[in-house]
Parts: C-alpha cells; sequence; structure tokens
C-alpha cells in the first residue's frame, strides 16, 4: 500500500510542475526548462502512470500525447447557441453599429457605451466545459446549436488548461458547477510552416486556419498532438457572472490560466476604436499568429441578453475584418515547374514589389484553370494579394492598362524538362509529365525529397550535387545513391576528396534511420509523416506493406481511398521488385525494428496484481511485459482483478486476493504464460 501511496504523491507533484511549465511556455512565453527537460519529466509522469494505472485521471497532463482514435464524433448541443459574429470591411459600418447599440442602450436608460477591442484571430471556434474544474468536454461550433465533440483532441492543445485552479472566494466548485469557455484553436505562423514542410507538396495545407480545422478533426488523437496547435480564449461563462464586464472577464481567463492574446484595450469612445484599429493594421505583421481583423464588444455584458441577437449574430458585437494588403505590378513571364511526381505548375515571374513587409517576385498560378479564370495575359498589370494565405496570390488583371504587347499563355504540349507529351487525366486540373521513371526533374525532386530533413535527412545531398549526379546519369533512384563510390564523387564539380567522404559517410548513416521514415522518403503520392507513420505501425514490414489490398488500406486510421489508391498504385509498378532489391542491398530499413505489433496480445483485458519480490524482473519490468501483450496492473485487489502474480513474502494482498477467489500464481507460472 506505501508504493501507491508515495507513487501518488509523486505523481501529484509532477503533474503539477507540468502544468506549471506548460503555463509558463505556451500562455507567457516564458519558458524555464528546456524542450528536453520538460520531455523528460513528462516521460517520467507516463512511466508512473503505466505502473499504476489506477492513479490516472482525466485531468492528467499525460493525457495531452493523445493516443485515443475516434472514428466518429457524437453530436453534442451547445448549452448556449454559439453565433458568429457579422463582418464588415468598412469603418462607415463600424460607426452605424457604434451608434444603433447607442439608440438601444439609450432605450434602456444606459448612457454608457464602452467597448472591449480585442484581436481577431483567424482560427476555428470551439467551446470548452469545465465540470467542477475539471475540463469534460471540447466542441466544434457546427451550426451554432449543436457541434461535434472532440474531447480526446481538444486534450492535446498545451494551452487549453485541463483543470481549472481553485481560486477560492472567487469560485467554490460545487458539485453542479459548470464554466464554459469558448474561444479560437489556431496555429502560430512557425509551427504552420513546419507542419507543412512534413508534409508532401501536393497536400500541404493553404493557410494555417485550413490546417487547424483539418487537424482537429483527425481521428488519431495521438497525431493531433503532433500539429502543435494554440488556444485564444474570450468567452466566460458559469464563473463569477456577477463579474459583468466583458473586460474583466478576460482579466478572469487569465487568472485561470488561459492565453487571451493580451492585446485588448478597453475604448470609451469611437475614435479610441479606430485608432486601435490604425494601431494593429501595422503592428499585426510581427505578430508570431495571423490575425485579419478585431472584435468589438459592448463591455458591458449585463445588456448582451437586452440587445439579444438577429438570426445569426449578436447585436452587441462586431467584427472589423482588415482589407487584404495587395499590389499592382507586371507580369513579365510564366515558367513552367515539374514537381517530383510530374506535376506541371506554372509560375508567374513578376516586377518585384514590396507587399505586406516583404518583396514579392514570384507566385504561383497554381493550374492553368485558374490562368484562364483569371484571364491573365503575359505582360499584363496585375494585382497580387495577401491576405490569409502566407503565399501571394495573383487575384486580377487590370484590364485597361493591358499593353498592346500582351501574349496569351499557351499551355505547353510537352515536358520542358525531357520533352515528353503531357497528359492530363480526367477530372483533375493539373498537367503531368507521365515520364516518372526518366523524367530528370522527377528524378531530381525525388532525391531532394529522400534527403531533406524530415525524411532521410543526408544533409551533405543539396540541389546542387544532385543536379549533377542526374545530369551525369550516376543516379536514377534513391537505391543508386548507394552504389555511389568515393573516387567517382571526387571528380565531380565542386567536390573534392573531403566532400566525397562526407557524402558517402552521411549515406552509410542513413540506413540507421526508422523504417517509417524510409516509408515517408519514398516519397508515395499523398505519403506524408502522419501517414507513414500509420502505415509502419498497421504494416510493420514492406513484405507486409506489399500485399496489402486497397480495403484494407483503407481501414487504417486517417487513410482514405485516394492514399489507399494510390499506395496501391506505387506498390504495383512493373518495376517496383528491382527497386526493392536495390533498397535491400543497399541495407535500408526495410521492417520495423521494433516490431511490437509481433508480440502476443494475450493479456488483452487482464487486469494483473504483483506482490512480494520478483526474481526475474524488478517491478516495473514485469509491468512493461504486461502492458506490451495489452493487459492492465493495479495497484489493489478487487473482485474484478484478473491475476494475482506472488512473489517472494508477499503481503496482505495475497490474503486478499484467495479471499475474493481471484487468481493467484507463482512467478515461475506467470512467466510461462508471458
Ligand atoms: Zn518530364
Amino acid at each position: 500500500m506505501t508504493d501507491i501511496i508515495s507513487a501518488s504523491e509523486k505523481i501529484a507533484h509532477i503533474r503539477k510542475e507540468i502544468e506549471r511549465h506548460n503555463h509558463l511556455y505556451y500562455v507567457e512565453a516564458k519558458p524555464e526548462l528546456s524542450d528536453y527537460d520538460f520531455d523528460k519529466l513528462l516521460e517520467k509522469l507516463i512511466a508512473l502512470e503505466r505502473q499504476f494505472p489506477d492513479l490516472v485521471t482525466p485531468d492528467s497532463p499525460s493525457q495531452r500525447v493523445g493516443g485515443t482514435i475516434t472514428r466518429v464524433f457524437p453530436t453534442v448541443q451547445h448549452r448556449e447557441p454559439m453565433l458568429s459574429l457579422s463582418n464588415t470591411y468598412s469603418l462607415g459600418d463600424l460607426e452605424e453599429f457604434y451608434n444603433r447599440v447607442r439608440k438601444l442602450l439609450l432605450l434602456e436608460g444606459v448612457h454608457e457605451q464602452d467597448m472591449v477591442a480585442e484581436l481577431k484571430f483567424d482560427g476555428v471556434a470551439i467551446s470548452l466545459l469545465y465540470r467542477k474544474g475539471i475540463l469534460v468536454r471540447g466542441a466544434t461550433r457546427g451550426d451554432g446549436v449543436q457541434g461535434d465533440d472532440i474531447t480526446a483532441n481538444i486534450k492535446t492543445i498545451p494551452s487549453i488548461p485541463l483543470r481549472l485552479p481553485d481560486l477560492g472566494s472567487l469560485f467554490a466548485l460545487g458539485e453542479e458547477s459548470e464554466v464554459e469557455v469558448r474561444g479560437e484553436v489556431f496555429m502560430r505562423k512557425e509551427d504552420f510552416e513546419q507542419l507543412n514542410e512534413s508534409r508532401p507538396e501536393e497536400d500541404r495545407f493553404a493557410n494555417p486556419r485550413n490546417a487547424t480545422a483539418g487537424s482537429l478533426k483527425l481521428q488519431d488523437s495521438r497525431e493531433v498532438a503532433r500539429r502543435k496547435m494554440s488556444f485564444v480564449a474570450y468567452y466566460l461563462k458559469g464563473y463569477d457572472d456577477d463579474a459583468a464586464s466583458q473586460f474583466q472577464r478576460l482579466r478572469q481567463l487569465e487568472q485561470l490560466g488561459f492565453y487571451t492574446g493580451g492585446h485588448y484595450r478597453l475604448c470609451h469612445e469611437l475614435p479610441d476604436i479606430s485608432r486601435f484599429i490604425q494601431e494593429w493594421d501595422e503592428k499585426r505583421w510581427k505578430l508570431p499568429y495571423e490575425t485579419d481583423g478585431v472584435v468589438l464588444k459592448l463591455n458591458d455584458a449585463r445588456q448582451w441578453a437586452k440587445l439579444g441577437a438577429t438570426a445569426k449574430s449578436p447585436r452587441w458585437a462586431i467584427a472589423y475584418k482588415y482589407p487584404a494588403q495587395q499590389a499592382k505590378t507586371v507580369l513579365h513571364a510564366v515558367v513552367f515547374q515539374v514537381g517530383r511526381l510530374g506535376t506541371i505548375t506554372p509560375v508567374a515571374e513578376l516586377e518585384p514589389v514590396l507587399l505586406a513587409g516583404s518583396t514579392v517576385s514570384r507566385s504561383t498560378l497554381h493550374n492553368f484553370d485558374e490562368i484562364e479564370r483569371l484571364g491573365v495575359m503575359l505582360h499584363d498589370r496585375v494585382i497580387i494579394e495577401k491576405s490569409g494565405e502566407v503565399i501571394p496570390k495573383v487575384i486580377s488583371v487590370v484590364l485597361d492598362e493591358r499593353p498592346l504587347d500582351a501574349e496569351v499563355v499557351r499551355v505547353p504540349l510537352v515536358c520542358p524538362e525531357c520533352g515528353t507529351h503531357l497528359e492530363k487525366p480526367e477530372g483533375e486540373v493539373s498537367y503531368y509529365c507521365p515520364n516518372e521513371d526518366d523524367c530528370p526533374a522527377q528524378i531530381r525532386g525525388r532525391l531532394l525529397h529522400f534527403a531533406s530533413r524530415d525524411a532521410m535527412d543526408i544533409k551533405t545531398l543539396g540541389k546542387a550535387l544532385v543536379d549533377q549526379l542526374v545530369d551525369l546519369k550516376l543516379v536514377g533512384d534513391v537505391g543508386d545513391l548507394y552504389l555511389l563510390q568515393e573516387p567517382q564523387l571526387e571528380m565531380l564539380e565542386r567536390m573534392g576528396r573531403k566532400s566525397a567522404q562526407n557524402l558517402v559517410r552521411a549515406l552509410d548513416e542513413s540506413r540507421e534511420k526508422s523504417y517509417e521514415r524510409l516509408l515517408y522518403a519514398l516519397g508515395i503520392r499523398h505519403v506524408g509523416q502522419a501517414t507513414a507513420r500509420e502505415l509502419a505501425s498497421a504494416y510493420p514490414s514492406f513484405s507486409l506493406l506489399r500485399l496489402a489490398t486497397e480495403e484494407e488500406l483503407a481501414t487504417v486510421p486517417d487513410i482514405g481511398p485516394v492514399v489507399a489508391r494510390s499506395i496501391c498504385d506505387f506498390f504495383s509498378k512493373p518495376s517496383l521488385p528491382d527497386f526493392i532489391d536495390k533498397l535491400e542491398r543497399a541495407g535500408l530499413p526495410l521492417c520495423a525494428s521494433d516490431p511490437k505489433e509481433q508480440v502476443n496480445r494475450n493479456f488483452e483485458g487482464i487486469s494483473v496484481l504483483f506482490t512480494g519480490g520478483l526474481e526475474r524482473h524488478d517491478r516495473q519490468k514485469a509491468s512493461e511485459l504486461v502492458l506490451e501483450r495489452g493487459g492492465r496492473v493495479v495497484g489493489s485487489v478487487s473482485k474484478k482483478t484478473s491475476l494475482v502474480v506472488a512473489g517472494r513474502e508477499p503481503g496482505s494482498k495475497l490474503d486478499k486476493a484467495l479471499k475474493l477467489g481471484v487468481k493467484v500464481v507463482t512467478e515461475d507460472e506467470f512467466e510461462a504464460m508471458l
């Protein structure tokens, strides 16, 4: 019993530390601990909780790493409808809104009209429900009346407190107490860029908002935890509702451990509001996240209900959106890039122009449908825009200024890299170069992807070197890399003996990379890091994966029919057997090195209690063996306990087990069961 008591104290202590560091890092942005030390702390907690599963609680920080798979998100009712705000782009509309609120307030005999101005985060609105201070539900806005219950995914977001602090006099955590917090889940620019880098080019998200919306809907919460999302809170209900101003409530949210962004201001007059809007129009580009406007709310929350709402939006609040940043420039040329999957992308070469704080000289035109839609011609004056998207895009042509030498942008008939006739598969918007095996652009793209940081991480294999290797036909696929010899490499431009040795060593080291990395590095269409991870755990070797049918693949979490089809296509290419042979001879990891999946799961559903000293393994190792096989380890005996393992000098738990009729085995018998 003392074991479990001291463990429970230890666990409580570590949890407190973790939440404190989480708050310092994600809310206050003043970390005290390195990422490494933080991970160590979390690992320690997870190990302890594994040993004492009875001590796991829903508010433990270990819940943040995810692990649950949800097939269908249940629908839940919102306690009060989640209305969306009406939007405006004009300061005139804003003034109208302000005057309308004043009239309505005067009807109520209220003369004071303070407004709170908050930055508008471009994210996904959610509602959090805390019962007795513990987070019990996280739901999407849905249609405003009912949304999806995505609690497991929500818990992985570090800036969302899993438990509210008990602030004593302010708030008594009664049996029935329910607190609702609403806000926006969003992705910081840096986290968004990192996420996109880890994905196949064809599956990148257009902007942080899309990435957030997509991530919240994932079925595997472990994957959600890797997506690094943040939460900003702006609504509080059920907690000290006497605090009747929005300004006070924002402060209270901060006291409760939520992130509010901090950039809100109490405005007494209309000019204060305009000033706030102007100020942030400039400053917002320096923020680590994207904001697309300012939200204004009547500060006196007691008046909200009286002012009420129209069918869609409340009358006491409005969102002002900044007009997108635009610039006019000249389209000099359109060049065609060939991606590693053969996709032809038209890219606009522009007269360099300053836009939203940076110089822009190129912009993607996506595909030929887009060129047609815009009606853009060479030498045209075009308007480019930067709004939610990170990359600026051409949005329109200034037809009045079309020059006499304007020329139609022609679809190339052949691949600019290899001369093969281009194809446009039915139902798709892009043209492809079908010369998969020999198109130099595609080979280069595959090699660079293979060597990239999240793939095999071969730093010495850069663009200049890849160009030479492909031009000289020294390398035709990634398997050929491992046949390269130092003397051959030394003869290349800018290579020398030292660089040649470095490359050979780097290739050598890459053999030690994991099987799931290799799966990602092969660059199968639609297979990003996350999909590669799922595939590696469902099919721990290449030989198993090759045999999988489309239907089987589609049952793996987060793999849809399109991805399943593309994996099957990859494995049914006629050149594949030779390619796999080459990879095998190169000594690349064609199966998982730690094939956990192959351990039998014969303890599934069985709870085991250890008592007394063990001879063969220590307590921790024995617990791990049970966990690996799908069982649970418990700290106390009850009728529900399936098995008691009695070691040397067993304690009172053995007597209790015998009394309750629980099955008791010796350590040797346990070993045999394993
Ligand atoms: Zn080609």
